[in-house]
């Protein structure tokens, strides 16, 4: 009989709930309020269910400020778009900086799910799923 144990966990849902890329079963943040700011960013050093190694090389979450600049610019693309949608955007009224005020400080306040996530994005490009880390078909 086999012990195939696969994660029915998609990529995407893996990724927005911070799991482990390789198993998509363990966390990759030890704290899982990402407000708690003195431990908003610490990691395990490695997955507590597969033991995929989360630093796979030092500085590797340099790379991160990328991701996150892209998710940055895509919700400032939505914020702008919506706020033009449903209210309009007008520089006479001043109703363009409302708009930059009101994107900004969404940003701000969003923005330690943001780097975490930018990291879950940026682990998952490097690390591939191989289900719970046990080798399929095997006991
Ligand atoms: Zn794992």
């Amino acid at each position: 009989m086999c012990a195939e144990k696969i994660s029915k966990t998609s990529l995407l849902k893996s990724v927005l709930t911070n799991r482990c890329p390789r198993c998509r079963e363990g966390k990759l943040f030890t704290n899982p309020n990402p407000y708690d700011f003195k431990s908003t960013m610490h990691m395990p050093k490695h997955c507590p269910v597969c033991g995929q190694r989360y630093e796979l090389q030092t500085g590797f979450y340099f790379g991160t400020g990328f991701v996150s600049y892209g998710l940055s610019v895509a919700i400032l693309a939505i914020v702008f778009v919506a706020w033009k949608v449903l209210l309009g955007l007008s520089y006479y009224d001043n109703s363009i900086f409302w708009c930059l005020g009101s994107a900004t400080a969404l940003l701000l306040v969003i923005q330690p799910l943001l780097q975490r996530l930018a990291r879950s994005i940026w682990i998952a490009f490097f690390v591939r799923y191989e289900g719970n880390g046990r080798v399929k078909g095997t006991v």
